[in-house]
Formats: structure tokens, C-alpha cells, sequence
């Protein structure tokens, strides 16, 4: 975090934003809704069609394909097959800096169970041959829509700002890993490098908010993959094997120790096991157990305590099992994405005057962020000085006050039942996404 804070500090371009006289705001947000009004058709049915056929990170073949071809029917420069199935849409449009929009184009390996009409059935093959159901549960499909309708406003308003966009469909997000490809096939060396960079993600806050975190926004993810030993045997001689289901729940169990006894209880910290493989049927005790954990953090020091104390508990389960020691290996990792505060907060004071104080909250460093995580944060590190990743809300206040009376949980994004009101999230990103390209480029 540091690192990047001092990255943006030590930029030389000045932060062109200001806050507009609400008149001025009212009307340029008038003139983003009339170019919204005369697309949504075309919006509406592209989220979804993509809601009905999502893809699995780095297999966005069709999803790409399309949003290449609506790009250029813009007038985008569009290179395709950027980090495998990455889309990179640049237009110019006079002097002035270099502004990067991010969509995401992956579903997420899960079965959708909202029961919309256009709900997804598809299915696709993992990389390790397994067939899952795939389905847009995080939302992308609303961002892939937003994504489109921003370049169609900034087009039609191409008077009213000065400078080149590139606008970034991103894949595998969900893997943690599509950033970083994008990256190491030359985003900012083959293309213009962004001084500014944009990106939203609908979330289970009132629908038309938008939330504006200054400093980390996301938290970072460690993804480790555990595979505790045992010694296999017959379901009814426990004594002639050791047991690695056993094992792995001892685990399970007492790896929540490490987040109520080690960390800093004031500083957030998760530590999620959310998978867990092992045996085939009753009367045989198997040999290993497979367990995948995800743990999210913001604070460094955080990350660090809990990253231990996994290892250590893992070990100490086998020990006490007297198994061999457990296989442990990273996998999935990113940082936190951290919104530039100088940019959030002029930002913020834009789309208030633009879209009434009442939609648009700023949240301070010291307020919290998301628990989720991004590989957002890749290009942030890779040298792109100011960004903000804004938070849009995704479900009306009447359906947020029907779970509550009821008693239920609101469906947040990777539940099979996440269904945001898209019209609302698509709507509102647009008209973030563009003012807030609008108040760095603004003429
Ligand atoms: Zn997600
Ligand atoms: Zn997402």
C-alpha cells in the first residue's frame, strides 16, 4: 500500500478535477441519460445475452468477440487475444491524458438459481477437465453493459472532453490472474499508458449509490491450497490408517483461531476454507484430503499473522494426527486496490454536484472497504498514478427492506441467488464511469 501511495504522490500531472456548478452537473448528466435513453435497447439486451451465456476466465471467446465488434462499430482501434482473451479499444481524441476503463469478462464455475428468464444453463469445461456450470453471479455482465454504454456516451460527447481512452476487457478475474496476463502481454507498453484509470463492480448496497473509497478499496487474497496425508484403509480398521478427513477437520476448525486469537481485532481479516475433497464412499478412509482457503486482508502486518498462523495450524494438525506433513502451495495472490485520495474525493465531489449527495457516498482511508478482492490492483501497481474503483448498489431499498423484515440474508455477489436490479447498476455506472472520464479530460 505505501508503495503505491507514493507512486501517486510523486506523479508530476496535476488532478484536473473540480467540482461542477450543479447546473453545469445537472446538465451534463442530462446529456449522459439521453445517450443512455437512445441505446438501452441495445444495452439491455446485450447484459442479457451475456447473462444467459457466460464464460469461465481466460474461455471469454464469445463474450470478447462480441464487445470487440460493438467497439469498432464505435470507432475504437480494438486489438484482440491481449493476455489470451483480453479486448484493448483505444480512441484518440486530441491532447491530453490517457484514461483506462476496465471491464471484467469471466463468469464464476457455479450454478445460477435466481430463476430469471434469461438465466444461465451453460456449462464449460475446467482446465483440470471437470464440467461446472458457469454463471455471471458476480455481476460482470451489468459491468460488460456499463463498460459499452460509457464508450457510447464519451463518443457522443467527444466536443466536450480532450485526450485517448483505452478501454480494457479483462479476462479471468475471478482467477485472480487475467490483470496480470494483460499486463505481461504488453497493456502498457503496447498501447498508451494510462495517467487515470476507472473501473465499478455492482454490490448489494441501495441501487442508483455509488460508493467512492479513499486509499484500499479491495482487500488483498491469498489463495492456498492444502492437501493434508493420510494413510488409506478399511472403513472399519481406523487404527490401521491415519484418517486425513479427521485430520482436515481438526483443521477447519481450529484455523478460526488464528482470526479470534492472533489478529488485531480492530483490523479486518478473513480466513475462508471453501472447498474441501476428500474420499469416494463410506467404508473406505481415504489417503488425502484436499482443502482450498481463501484469506483476505488489507493491512500488511494482517496478512502476514494469518498467512502463518494457516501454515503453522496445518502443520500441527498433521502432527497431531501423526500423518506426514501436509502439502501447502500459494496459488491465487493479489494486493489491495488502493483509489488515489486526492482523485477519489475530487471525484466524489463531482458526481455529488451531478448526481445528488444523497447517491453518492465517500468513504475516508479509515472507513471500510470491500472484503473482496480484485486484480484491479495489478495495474494500479504496474504505474497507472490515479485511479478510483468505484462500488455501484446493486438492489432496490424496497428489496433490501424485504430480506431484512423477513429475517433472510441479501444475496451478495457469488451467490447462486444474486440478482441485482441491472437497469439501476447499469444506469448509474454509465453515468459515474463517464463523469468521472469527463472530470479528467473535460475541455
Ligand atoms: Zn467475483
Ligand atoms: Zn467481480
Amino acid at each position: 500500500m505505501p508503495k503505491m501511495l507514493l507512486l501517486a504522490a510523486a506523479c508530476a500531472i496535476a488532478l484536473p478535477v473540480s467540482a461542477l456548478p450543479v447546473a453545469a452537473a445537472a446538465a451534463e448528466t442530462g446529456a449522459i441519460d439521453a445517450v443512455i435513453d437512445r441505446n438501452w435497447d441495445e444495452l439491455d439486451a446485450l447484459y442479457r445475452d451475456l447473462h444467459s451465456h457466460p464464460e469461465l476466465g481466460f474461455q471469454e471467446n464469445r463474450t470478447a468477440a462480441i464487445l470487440a465488434a460493438r467497439m469498432r462499430k464505435l470507432g475504437f482501434e480494438v486489438t484482440e487475444h491481449v493476455g489470451r482473451t483480453g479486448i484493448v479499444a483505444v480512441l484518440h481524441n486530441g491532447a491530453g491524458p490517457v484514461v483506462m476503463v476496465r471491464t471484467e469478462l469471466d463468469g464464476l464455475p457455479m450454478e445460477e438459481k435466481t430463476g430469471l428468464a434469461y438465466a444461465s444453463r451453460a456449462t464449460a469445461t475446467r482446465e483440470d477437465g471437470t464440467t461446472t456450470f458457469v454463471a455471471h453471479s458476480c455481476g460482470h455482465d451489468n459491468h460488460m453493459a456499463a463498460w459499452l454504454g460509457t464508450a457510447q456516451a464519451l463518443v457522443a460527447l467527444k466536443q466536450r472532453w480532450h485526450g485517448t481512452l483505452v478501454f480494457v476487457g479483462q479476462p479471468a478475474e475471478e482467477e485472480v490472474s487475467g490483470a496480470k496476463a494483460m499486463l505481461s502481454d504488453g497493456l502498457f507498453t503496447r498501447f498508451p499508458k494510462p495517467d487515470f484509470g476507472f473501473a465499478a463492480h455492482v454490490d448489494p448496497s441501495p441501487a442508483g449509490t455509488v460508493h467512492v473509497k479513499q486509499g484500499a478499496t479491495t482487500s488483498a487474497v491469498d489463495t492456498i491450497l492444502i492437501t493434508f496425508r493420510g494413510v488409506g484403509s478399511h472403513g472399519s480398521m481406523p487404527d490401521k490408517g491415519i484418517d486425513p478427513i479427521v485430520e482436515a477437520a481438526h483443521f477447519v476448525t481450529d484455523v478460526q483461531s488464528v482470526i479470534a486469537r492472533e489478529k488485531d481485532p480492530f483490523k479486518f481479516g478473513v480466513v475462508t476454507i471453501g472447498s474441501f475433497h476428500a474420499g469416494s464412499v463410506s467404508n473406505i478412509i481415504s489417503d488425502h484430503a484436499d482443502l482450498q482457503l481463501t484469506l483476505r486482508s488489507y493491512d500488511p502486518d494482517v496478512r502476514k499473522v494469518i498467512n502463518a498462523g494457516v501454515e503453522r495450524t496445518a502443520r500441527a494438525a498433521a502432527e497431531m494426527a501423526r500423518a506426514p506433513a501436509p502439502d501447502i502451495s500459494h496459488s491465487f495472490t493479489s494486493n489491495p486496490v488502493i483509489n488515489d485520495p486526492a482523485l477519489a474525493a475530487a471525484t466524489a465531489a463531482r458526481l455529488k454536484s451531478a448526481l445528488g449527495d444523497d447517491r453518492v457516498i465517500l468513504v475516508p482511508e479509515t472507513g471500510a472497504g470491500w472484503t473482496a478482492s480484485e486484480d484491479y490492483s495489478e495495474f494500479v501497481g504496474a504505474g497507472m498514478p490515479h485511479s478510483v474503483y468505484f462500488a455501484i448498489g446493486g438492489y432496490p431499498q424496497a428489496t433490501i427492506d424485504r430480506f431484512k423484515a423477513e429475517g433472510k440474508p441479501l444475496p451478495v455477489n457469488h451467490s447462486p441467488l444474486f440478482a441485482p436490479d441491472h437497469t439501476s447498476a447499469i444506469r448509474t455506472a454509465i453515468d459515474v464511469l463517464t463523469l468521472a472520464v469527463l472530470g479528467v479530460t473535460g475541455a
